[in-house]
């Protein structure tokens, strides 16, 4: 009964919805000229080797500049551009972007085994999806085995047709990694039937790994599992010297995390992570 709580707070609360509405309008018709304006750029986090300590990747994640209201997470704009179906040019273009990259960083005699994209549940349920990843692989020439595409348990609104598309992809010869697994609901039903290369384990469990044994045991079982199912197993959001031991001490392949760096912009990536010795460029320690 807004009326009894007097005029000033009814009032507050309209204008507060009607902030929210107004910035959701303004970055939706932004988000339509924001990669022809320059506004989207891709950064890069290394997917670490836990064992050399090596880069064996990078992760493309976007970010949004926005002329005025600055930095826009992808945890805001992603949603959006799904709503409106912006994601579907949008998706096209990073992965476009990401491939060239990497193309790119291939020429410059950087050892690198995968570039990672995300890709959208709106995206990957496109019917043209598989025909425009087929596309972007024969314009930029990117050797399939690169590709890495991360999915989440999302895009399988209908296994009947996802599990289908996946092995197309995978006949293809691109990977597939399951992102923040642990958060979804299916996982160990699906992970059978998925033909997957990797396992992402969801940056929330990794951060709970020293509050209790029980944070450790559900670590410790999503790492067997996927060992014992043959899938490269990722360690998502490291930011501790102690978790990253707790992970080698458990045989997890990889890991991404502030620890190692976070994201950072394409002309950012050869000089933090690699040096060049003797006209050879390897990766850097620690
Ligand atoms: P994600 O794919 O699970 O990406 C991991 C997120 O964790 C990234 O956030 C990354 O910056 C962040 N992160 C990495 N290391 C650490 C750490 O040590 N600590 C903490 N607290 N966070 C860490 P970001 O870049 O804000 O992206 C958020 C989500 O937005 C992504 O989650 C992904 O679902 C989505 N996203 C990002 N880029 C794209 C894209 O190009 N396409 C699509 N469809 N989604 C994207
Ligand atoms: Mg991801
Ligand atoms: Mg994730
Ligand atoms: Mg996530």
């Amino acid at each position: 009964q807004a009326k009894l709580k007097g005029g000033n707070q009814y009032q507050f609360f309209t204008l507060e919805i009607n902030e929210l509405i107004s910035r959701k309008m303004i970055l939706e018709t932004g988000l339509r000229k924001a990669a022809s304006n320059g506004e989207i750029h891709i950064y890069y986090q290394p997917q670490v080797d836990i064992e050399t300590g090596g880069v064996n990747g990078f992760e493309a994640l976007v970010r949004w500049n926005h002329p005025e209201l600055g930095i826009i997470s992808p945890l805001e704009f992603i949603p959006l551009a799904e709503e409106t179906k912006l994601i579907i040019p949008l998706g096209e273009w990073i992965l476009r972007q990401a491939c060239l990259q990497f193309k790119e960083w291939l020429n410059q005699g950087l050892d690198l085994k995968h570039i990672s994209v995300n890709i959208s549940a709106v995206q990957f349920n496109e019917p043209t999806f598989i025909r425009t990843v087929k596309k972007i692989i024969e314009e930029t020439k990117i050797d399939p085995t690169y590709l890495d595409l991360e999915l989440t348990e999302s895009v399988v609104r209908n296994p009947d047709i996802s599990i289908p598309f996946m092995h197309e992809l995978k006949a293809m010869g691109v990977r597939l990694s399951l992102d923040d697994f642990g958060t979804g609901y299916s996982s160990l039903n699906y992970l059978k039937e998925f033909p997957l290369d990797t396992l992402k384990i969801d940056k929330s469990f990794i951060q709970t790994i020293h509050d209790s044994p029980k944070d450790q045991a559900v670590v410790d079982t999503i790492i067997h599992m996927a060992l014992n199912l043959n899938l490269n197993v990722i360690a998502e959001g490291v930011e501790t010297d102690a978790q990253l031991a707790y992970l080698m001490s458990r045989q997890c392949h990889q890991y991404q995390g502030y620890l190692c760096s976070a994201p950072v912009p394409h002309d950012q990536v050869l000089h933090t992570f690699f040096k060049e010795e003797q006209g050879v460029l390897t990766g850097r320690e620690g």
